[in-house]
């Protein structure tokens, strides 16, 4: 047995698990990596990790210091935990619409915790922008003083992934892969993980499974306009947010984060939510492993990537966080019911 000095030994080198119902539809070979066996139960553990890491190393974060974020709640949950044990605390921004779960493992860890209106990207009161706020604020009036964690837009985010998440698929594939897929939040780890595949197999291909409601679909198969590469296209109302037409929280923006910058996909896809909702529930049934909404998605997506491909194919998705994540939501009959969502008869007994 290997013993660890902390909890930060904890996160990564999580499993790759193969998907039995996704791969047999598609003769395909369809691994999800097991990001919920993460110490804080998300990949978000990861970017956590990596950006406490890189301000520490700027000088931005100070010993004793407190970190803001505005977040869906996954990376609150890991920036608290890894910030308890380094000596930090975590200023964690949320919107009250985040399931009651995260909210209550939030409190229990201690995270200084500002739930927010769902506010429109363009609202003051929109989470990112509120972060950002208490940020500068608590930056005066704390005594080692206050950084924002930004991870829409800072590159240690999608470094993280390049340097763990992507080089662990590529040695657990042994570098049999032919292609990657997953949802997009803030782009971490679709883009880390494009970085490192594409550095091994420039020939991998690297898919973006999108929420309804969206912009990254569109952004990404707009025609490209004049003296412009793909990232400069389509830009809407700008601003991230998990969608209204998607119950899955974690994913779907409606503006191109930078983490995105220069990345280019070979693939991609809409999902909605009665597409991606069986996969999660069949996935706890009859493979008994439990995910959340956006593991729904990225494994419709890598089924979706695998009728593209054709069948003999080797696709890995990430399996982001767990279904006791949602038991409120996503796992909650009347939930389902009020949203005209599907869900098995097993859930309603
Ligand atoms: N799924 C869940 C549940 C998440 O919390 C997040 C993080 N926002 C993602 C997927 C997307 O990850 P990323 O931010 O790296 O795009």
């Amino acid at each position: 047995m290997t013993n660890r000095t902390g909890i930060t030994d904890l996160i990564g080198n999580t499993p790759l698990l193969y998907l039995r119902e996704a791969s047999e539809l598609t003769g395909c070979q369809i691994y999800g990596k097991a990001e919920f066996m993460n110490p804080g139960g998300s990949v978000k553990d990861r970017t956590a990790l990596g950006i406490i890491r890189a301000a520490e190393a700027s000088g931005e974060l100070r010993p004793g210091g407190v970190i803001v974020e505005g977040t869906a709640g996954n990376t609150g949950i890991g920036l608290t935990l890894v910030a308890n044990a380094l000596g930090y605390q975590s200023v964690i921004v949320m919107p009250q619409t985040a399931s009651l779960e995260k909210i209550s493992q939030l409190e229990m860890l201690g995270a200084d915790l500002i739930l927010v209106p769902n506010a429109p990207y363009s609202s003051s009161q929109h989470y990112i922008h509120t972060a950002r706020q208490v940020a500068q604020g608590r930056a005066h009036s704390e005594p080692n003083g206050a950084t924002w964690a930004q991870q829409f837009d800072n590159p240690a985010n999608r470094r993280i992934h390049r340097d763990t998440t992507g080089q662990e698929i590529w040695q657990q594939t042994s570098g049999n892969i032919d292609g990657f897929i997953c949802a997009v939040g803030t782009g971490g780890t679709l883009a880390g993980v494009a970085d490192a595949l594409r550095a091994h197999k420039p020939a991998v291909k690297i898919g973006l499974a999108d929420p309804a409601g969206s912009a990254l679909y569109s952004h990404f198969n707009a025609p490209p306009q004049a003296g412009q590469g793909q990232s400069a296209t389509a830009q809407s109302e700008p601003g991230p947010s998990t969608t209204a037409q998607s119950i899955a929280e974690g994913i779907g923006v409606s503006f191109v984060p930078g983490n995105l910058d220069g990345l280019s996909v070979d693939f991609s896809c809409q999902i909605d939510d009665d597409t991606a909702l069986p996969f999660a529930f069949n996935l706890l049934k009859h493979e008994g492993i439990s995910v959340g909404g956006s593991s729904g998605v990225n494994i419709a997506g890598a089924v979706a990537m695998a009728r593209e491909l054709g069948p003999g194919h080797t696709i890995v998705t990430v399996l982001c966080d767990a279904g006791s994540r949602y038991h409120s939501k996503l796992f909650n009959p009347e939930f389902l019911m009020r949203h005209k969502l599907p869900f098995p008869a097993w859930m309603a007994s």
